[in-house]
């Protein structure tokens, strides 16, 4: 017999990276109106992409939103190798049955999370058109291996991020999904801001964490001179770690700031030279 026309077989299982809404706040601060924005954006039921640098905070604003709306969390990070498939679900055998299991997109419309895929621009655009019907005024996602059409629960939400620096040339997303999405600009915090949220973040001293953002100023000055990326804030508060555990500045900024972004020796020596000037 065909066990996948049997449908007492067909034993739906939970996908997996269903996580419960955060119990303690994610420490976000806030650079403009972006969580406000987000709320109404969650209340009407609208998509949201996330447009900024690596390393900037998006993914801490969507834990942190995660917790405020109450809502669970389900992250996937997008990859060229990502099929509708590893998304929505797939049949797999169990012992005797075939068993059909949901992926983590399938779980978060069922359990009106929240689902956020990271770097949408890295997923292939036969994966990224399943979410089309998710992001209008259907709220549907169809399973075409079962026939089903999954309605979103209450309080389901897509959110995606987008690096548009980020392989710019290669890739890029088609005007017909970036048309689908509230666009939430982000960047780099202001000086005074990104301090406070490194000193926040590593426990540094407020003056060591103003300086190192001083000197991540002068190094993303350096993209002109064929830096591709610039120090993000999660290099500063790596940097910052290992500064409050003992390791000297310098030594920091070498293997945790500077060698991360480059193997040109031109590049990093003229880096190292902003470094040894700063500390
Ligand atoms: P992205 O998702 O944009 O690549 P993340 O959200 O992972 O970046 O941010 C990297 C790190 O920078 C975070 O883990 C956090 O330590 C810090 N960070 C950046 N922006 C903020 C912010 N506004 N509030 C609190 N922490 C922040």
């Amino acid at each position: 017999m065909n066990k996948l026309a049997d449908a007492s077989t067909l034993v739906p299982e939970q996908g997996g990276g269903l996580a419960a809404p955060p119990s303690a706040e994610p420490f976000y601060l806030p650079a403009h109106d972006e969580v406000s924005l987000f709320e109404q954006c969650h209340h009407n039921k609208l998509a949201v992409m996330l447009k900024g640098p690596t390393g900037c905070g998006k993914t801490r604003f969507v834990e942190h939103m995660a917790w405020k709306l109450q809502r669970p969390l389900v992250t996937i990070s997008c990859h060229d190798d990502l099929t509708a498939s590893d998304l929505i679900g797939r049949y797999l055998i169990r012992h005797d049955r075939t068993v059909w299991q949901d992926g983590p997109l399938t779980a978060a419309v069922r359990a009106g999370a929240i689902c956020y895929l990271d770097e949408i621009v890295e997923a292939r655009q036969d994966t990224v058109v399943v979410l089309h019907s998710l992001t209008d005024y259907r709220r549907t996602l169809s399973i075409d291996k079962t026939g089903d059409v999954v309605q979103a629960a209450p309080g389901f939400q897509l959110v995606v991020s987008y690096n548009p620096g980020y392989q710019r040339m290669l890739k890029d997303l088609k005007p017909s999904t970036r048309q689908r999405f509230v666009t939430l600009d982000f960047d780099f915090p202001p000086p005074d801001q990104e301090a406070n949220i490194v000193h926040q973040e590593s426990g540094i001293a407020p003056a060591q964490a103003r300086a190192l953002v001083e000197l991540a100023h002068k190094l993303r000055a350096l993209q002109d001179r064929g830096l591709a990326e610039v120090p993000s804030t999660r290099l500063l508060v790596a940097t910052a770690q290992l500064i409050t555990h003992g390791i000297s500045m310098r030594r920091a900024c070498q293997v945790a700031l500077l060698a991360p972004l480059s193997d040109d020796a031109a590049l990093v020596g003229a880096m190292t030279d902003l470094v040894e000037l700063t500390f």
